[in-house]
């Protein structure tokens, strides 16, 4: 029987998982360098560095299996706990989401369709790479990019030397610019047996490579089938335990593979409020070996990530707004930061007109950056400038 669960990361997806887990009886221990990290509420804080021994050597003797919030935890560190304690995800999974290169390759070899890319790693490679895949494109770095760091998109030849001064010290990507009609995202839970649950389809919407608006549900039976055998695909070629998340471009129809992610993930956050069961509380079932829980909606959801300060003034007038539906409010109690996600706010109605009415007034009390964004997230087709442009 599990009783403690180690967290490698103590970051609010930690804290969400902590949340979940706690109700359920389980206790929590975390690592992570950071003295503030949010999660350290809920449990135990070892405050060390990603690959101190030591500290690595704690977390896996002491508790019953381990698992992560960050996916950037060195190799070296995964496998130590590894030969300590169960680890779930597998670390295969994490060594091939930590490198974009791995993780486009991988995909490619199972058939889910990505964007033509190409390893660059010098100056004649990024030439080569642009002649081949034309322009536009995007160029990233292999490692260490997320909310749309690390990355470029090349519009014009003359772009090539600027993407290269400001990128060439890192191994790089070059990638195909999918001019997509909106992105979505799939989130599956998978248990120990391989018996598998797939949340409804989320809509996303991103502002400078950042989550802004996720919404769910919103697309057809087809398109759900869809995603979740491309995600199926690479959950049974990890043989993996726990939730995973498949980023996807929607283009004509036809889903394009991003990027996967080993974890729970923010464009997930509305399944708290709006499904039978959240990612958070499935995830920590399947790494349990517990039975799944189920994972359809039981509103219609849609959530706003709050970044750098919590609008605190604004709180009371939102949750005035409970009275038409759901206003679900989820903060952080991180410091607040330009940028930072510190918290996210779900409404969550019994009607998509319901859900738009909510949604419209919440954002007009939230700020003008939401409004714009949920003008774009409700109507379909509409792209956004969502990652840097190197043109700008
Ligand atoms: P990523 O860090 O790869 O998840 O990228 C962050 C965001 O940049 C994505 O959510 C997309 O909005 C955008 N993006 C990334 N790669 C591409 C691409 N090849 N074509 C178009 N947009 C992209």
């Amino acid at each position: 029987m599990i009783s403690t669960i180690g967290i490698l990361g103590a970051g609010q997806l930690a804290r969400m998982m902590a949340q979940a887990g706690q109700t359920m009886g389980l206790k929590f221990v975390f690592l992570d360098p950071a003295e503030d990290a949010c999660a350290s509420e809920y449990g135990e804080h070892i405050c060390a560095a990603w690959d101190d021994r030591v500290a690595l050597e704690k977390l896996g003797k002491s508790w019953d299996l381990v698992t992560f919030d960050f996916e950037n935890v060195p190799d070296s560190s995964a496998s130590l706990i590894e030969s300590l304690c169960p680890v779930y995800p597998p670390p295969r999974a994490l060594y091939k989401s930590q490198d974009r290169l791995r993780e486009k390759t991988m995909m490619q070899e199972l058939d889910i369709p990505v964007a033509p890319f190409r390893a660059v790693s010098s100056r004649p490679d990024l030439v080569a790479a642009v002649e081949e895949i034309g322009l536009p494109c995007v160029l990233k770095t292999r490692r260490f990019g997320y909310d749309g760091k690390g990355q470029m998109v090349l519009r014009f030849q003359e772009d090539m030397e600027r993407a290269w001064q400001a990128l060439g010290d890192s191994d790089l990507i070059c990638e195909g610019f999918v001019p997509f009609d909106v992105e979505c995202s799939i989130i599956a839970a998978r248990g120990k047996a391989g018996e598998t649950v797939f949340w409804p389809l989320t809509r996303n919407l991103h502002r400078d490579g950042i989550l802004s608006i996720s919404i769910a549900p919103v697309f057809d039976t087809e398109l759900q089938a869809r995603a979740e055998e491309l995600i199926n695909g690479l959950l049974d070629h990890l043989d993996y335990t726990g939730v995973m998340t498949l980023e996807l471009f929607l283009k004509d129809g036809e889903l394009l593979a991003n990027e996967f992610a080993p974890r729970v993930d923010n464009s997930g956050h509305w399944t708290i409020d709006g499904a039978v069961t959240s990612q958070f509380e499935n995830h920590v079932r399947a790494v349990c070996g517990l039975p799944l829980g189920k994972t359809a909606n039981i509103a219609h959801a849609l959530m706003f990530n709050l970044l750098g300060q919590m609008p605190e003034d604004k709180t009371q007038d939102a949750l005035k707004l409970d009275q038409m539906a759901g206003v679900h409010w989820h903060d952080y109690r991180k410091a607040p930061r330009a940028g930072r996600k510190i918290g996210h706010v779900t409404v969550t109605a019994d009607s998509e007109r319901k859900l738009e009415a909510l949604a419209s007034q919440l954002a007009g009390r939230l700020g003008v950056a939401a409004e714009l964004d949920l003008e774009a997230v409700l109507k379909t087709g509409q792209n956004f400038p969502a990652i840097n442009d190197i043109a700008e």
